[in-house]
Parts: C-alpha cells; structure tokens; sequence
C-alpha cells in the first residue's frame, strides 16, 4: 500500500550518505520509508525508529522486488565500494554492483516506482581529461567518449546508460547525480574502504597520539580533488530526484585542494605539525579532478557551498570521538597501504 507521501525506498541505508538520506527524510515527516542495507543492523551508522529497516541482498532479483513493493521513489544507493585504496584492488566486486543495479530497475519498473534516483559518480569521467592536477573542471558531457576508472567507473558509467535507456524505452523517471567525493561525519573511517578526508583524520589522530609527528601520504600529494559535505550531498540528491533534469548532473564542491592541501587544513585544525613521506606507489587515482557546476547553478540556482575547512572541522571531531570510544584513549593498529 503506498501512503499519502508515497512510499520512499533507501537502499544503502546502512552506509554513509544512505544513512544520512534516511535522517534527512524523517526529519521532513515522511512516514513511510524503508531503509535497506546487506550488513546486520548493528553496523548501520544511523538506524531510525519508525523506519522499516531490512537487512537484504539486493544482488538478489526477487530481494528487489520485495524493497520495491508499495515504493513511490527509490534512492538507489547501494555499492560495493570505498576509497581508491579499495576500487584499485577491487574491481570485479566493484563492477559486480551491477547486479544491484539491474535487479533495481527490473523491480522499479514492473512495481510501478515513480521516481527512481541512482548514486553515479565522478569516477565515470574519462581519464585522460583528468592527467594534470591543474584541472579544467569536468564538464557533464567529459564522460564520452568513454574511458572511466577502470571497473567501479565502468560499472557506474553503464548503470548511467541503463537508467537512461529504462527512462526512454520504459517510461520508468530515472534521475542521475555524479556525486564528487563526499565526505562528513557517520561515514567510513578505517578498514580500508575509507576515503582521502577521514582517512588523514585518523592518521593525524594516530601521530598525535602516538607522539610520533609524521604522516604517509599515497601518490605524491600533489594530486588536486574537490570534496563535498555531506549537508551538500543531501540536498543536491533531494533536489535532483525531484527535478525534470533526465540527464546526469555533477554533484560536488568546485573548492579545489591538493592532497598535500587537505593535510594542512586537517593538521590545522588538529593543533598539530607532521613530517610528511610519500608513498608514490600507494593507489592515489586520477592527477586532478574537479566538478563543474555551471549546470546545475543553470538548473537550480544553487550549488555545494560548505567550505572544506568548516566541513572537516566537523568531520574531524566525529572521527576523534570515535577513535576515543574505539580504543579508548590509545593508540589502535595501524593499518598499511594495499599491496597493488
Ligand atoms: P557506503 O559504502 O558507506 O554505503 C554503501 C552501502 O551499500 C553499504 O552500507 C553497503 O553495505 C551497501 N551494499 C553494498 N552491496 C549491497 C548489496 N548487495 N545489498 C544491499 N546493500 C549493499 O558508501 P557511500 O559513501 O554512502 O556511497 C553511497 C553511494 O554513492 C554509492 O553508490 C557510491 O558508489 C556513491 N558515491 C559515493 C561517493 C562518496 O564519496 N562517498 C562518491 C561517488 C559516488
């Protein structure tokens, strides 16, 4: 039965901007939301009374089926993904998220789902548009001709082309936003598939602690990302999912910031000085990368606008009080580069 406000459909609740989406929708009153996730409840970061939780596999056909029933708008974000640590040496499961995704839009389609929102990603972009760390930021239509990251960029690439393909032969309102690393607070921040922000978080928490004032940096830290908070991240996905814009939109920060960038900002607001190594080997991805925002300032007179050293300070303390609570006050293990 799809209630007044129409049934909304979470899936990779349990993760990091899933999580967060859920918060956000029962903030605004909706009643009717099912959040969805394949690891046990206890590993959620945010869980919601009120809210129907289910713990489903959703490689499995007829698991998304049952998540579609009654739904009216489906956030698909549900992936077997992490930071570049994790997509370099894992791609066959990266692209296996395809799974996910196909099943998905099947059960969105013959469950009559209105709306149906998928998570891309700027990975989709094609690399050679992406070899200096002086960028010229990516544009929509840099995606073609096609030479994304290898595997999770190609899953998520033709994913894209699916969503488009469901809309124009099924009539099925597909919306697509090319998220731009997000980052924030309940989010990722150890056990290898975390991203660039929290990860350099913990190790200034770690070399703080530890008195040993140094810090390993992947690649040569020279590399030029941008990063988007996680307020910025829910709001450009609520306003994409509502919207008539059909095609994919880049959601991200244009605040340009080398590697080296961030770890000033974060040794900054931690009080501290480290020694920086490098680690030239480690995976580190494209040389630079940034969002280009004239479509969706065009489409929506706005555009992710939290600075990356208000949204770090905040990450930061989350990450800080997690590691207190974790290792209570000590130094944890730490944890080594992926062998490539
Ligand atoms: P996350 O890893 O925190 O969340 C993804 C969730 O999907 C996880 O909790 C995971 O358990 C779940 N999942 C994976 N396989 C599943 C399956 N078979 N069935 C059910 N659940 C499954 O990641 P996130 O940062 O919250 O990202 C959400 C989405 O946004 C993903 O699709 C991701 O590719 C996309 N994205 C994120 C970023 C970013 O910077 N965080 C950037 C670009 C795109």
């Amino acid at each position: 039965m799809k209630t007044q406000d129409g049934g909304v459909v979470v899936t990779g609740a349990g993760g990091f901007i899933g999580g967060h989406l859920v918060a956000a929708l029962v903030r605004a009153g909706h009643r009717n939301v099912r959040a969805v996730d394949r690891k046990p409840l206890e590993r959620w970061y945010q869980v919601y009374d009120g809210v129907d939780n289910r713990v489903a596999d959703l490689t499995r056909r007829e698991t998304c089926f049952d998540v579609c029933d009654g739904a009216a708008t489906v956030y698909q974000l549900a992936a077997d993904m992490g930071g570049m640590g994790f997509i370099e040496t894992h791609k066959a499961e990266c692209m296996l998220s395809v799974l996910i995704n196909t099943h998905m839009l099947l059960a969105a389609r013959d469950m009559g789902v209105q709306r149906f929102f998928f998570s891309s990603s700027a990975c989709v972009y094609n690399a050679e548009r992406q070899s200096d760390p002086d960028v010229t930021a990516l544009r929509e239509a840099d995606a073609y001709p096609a030479e994304p990251e290898d595997g999770y960029g190609w899953e998520k690439l033709f994913s894209e082309r699916m969503c488009r393909h469901f809309r124009e032969d099924f009539g099925l309102e597909t919306r697509i936003a090319r998220y731009h690393n997000v980052y924030g607070p309940l989010g990722t921040w150890m056990g290898g598939r975390e991203k660039a922000p929290a990860a350099i978080c913990r190790k200034v928490i770690e070399a703080k602690l530890s008195g040993e004032h140094h810090i390993e940096i992947w690649g040569t830290g020279e590399q030029t990302r941008s990063f988007m908070y996680i307020d910025d991240c829910l709001e450009g996905t609520q306003r994409i999912a509502a919207s008539d814009v059909t095609e994919p939109l880049n959601l991200g920060s244009s605040e340009l910031v080398s590697i080296n960038g961030l770890v000033s900002i974060v040794e900054e607001i931690a009080g501290v000085q480290l020694e920086r190594f490098y680690a030239p080997d480690a995976p580190c991805g494209v040389a630079g990368r940034n969002s280009d925002n004239d479509l969706i300032r065009e489409h929506f007179d706005w555009e992710p606008s939290t600075s990356l050293r208000d949204g770090l300070e905040k990450t930061y303390k989350w990450i800080h009080d997690e590691y207190m609570k974790r290792w209570g006050g000590r130094l944890g293990p730490r944890e080594a580069a992926p062998k490539r």
